[in-house]
């Protein structure tokens, strides 16, 4: 059974999608997109090999060797352009995510859609998506086993439309801050917390130029946030 999480992730794909999914370790993804009729086709790309192997096995146990591509490499460089037409990339931090799209870029003219689930820094993921003309269309975020997930869901065109406040929904996701749900007001009121020890420690660091610009920078993030906590 496929983990809440990734059933998550499923949902955003488009009926009858031709899919990547990068960094797919045992390609659960991609088998359970395949036999719920949701994925036509697919390919996992995995750049580690334990987890390739692992992947061409979870493939061949359900017997979709004919649909679904297992390929070996770095991120985008398993698929070729205009190949597929919805991207997955989930479980990994924000950064990640963010530099394999801009590492493949130029695989992504034909791609209708980008699902992407970041552990953390989400946030990373929204500047590149400004940035390169993909438009934000949907969010979600949900806790599993004490955990808390977000997922973005875009499609390319105008990149600016859903945001307001530029830092907030940026750092807090537009959709997401609409909606406060239990799993958003839980992550938030954590990342508050910690932000506030980090601030006491500091001020025991004594003062030179870098603490006091990281202490300016954690002080502006708690004001953004617990502004849209109250
Ligand atoms: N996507 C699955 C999920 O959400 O359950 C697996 C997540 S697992 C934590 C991250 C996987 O991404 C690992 O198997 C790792 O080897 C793979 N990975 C990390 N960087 C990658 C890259 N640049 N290209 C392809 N795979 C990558």
């Amino acid at each position: 059974k496929l983990s809440l999480r990734l059933e998550r992730v499923a949902s955003y794909i488009p009926k009858g999608s031709v899919l990547a999914d990068i960094g797919s370790d045992h390609a659960y993804l991609p088998c359970y997109c395949i036999l719920n009729g949701i994925a036509s086709s697919a390919i996992a790309g995995e750049v580690v090999e334990g987890p390739f192997q692992s992947a061409k096995k979870q493939v061949k146990q359900n017997g979709l060797e004919e649909r679904i591509s297992v390929r070996k490499g770095n991120g985008l460089e398993v698929i070729e352009p205009g190949e597929v037409d919805c991207i997955t990339i989930a479980g990994m931090g924000g950064p990640l995510i963010a530099s394999i799209l801009e590492e493949g870029k130029e695989k992504l003219a034909d791609v209708k859609k980008l699902i992407l689930q970041p552990n953390i820094g989400a946030i990373s993921i929204r500047e590149w998506l400004i940035e390169n003309g993909w438009e934000l269309k949907e969010e979600e975020i949900l806790e599993e086993d004490g955990k808390v997930y977000e997922i973005l869901a875009a499609e390319q065109g105008n990149p600016n439309k859903p945001y307001l406040n530029l830092d907030r929904d940026l750092l807090m996701g537009p959709f997401l801050i609409k909606d406060q749900n239990a799993p958003f007001r839980k992550k938030w009121q954590a990342e508050v917390t910690q932000w506030k020890n980090i601030l006491n420690q500091l001020q025991g660091a004594g003062d030179n130029e870098k603490t006091s610009e990281r202490k300016q920078e954690i002080t502006k993030k708690i004001q953004l946030v617990e502004e849209v906590l109250d």
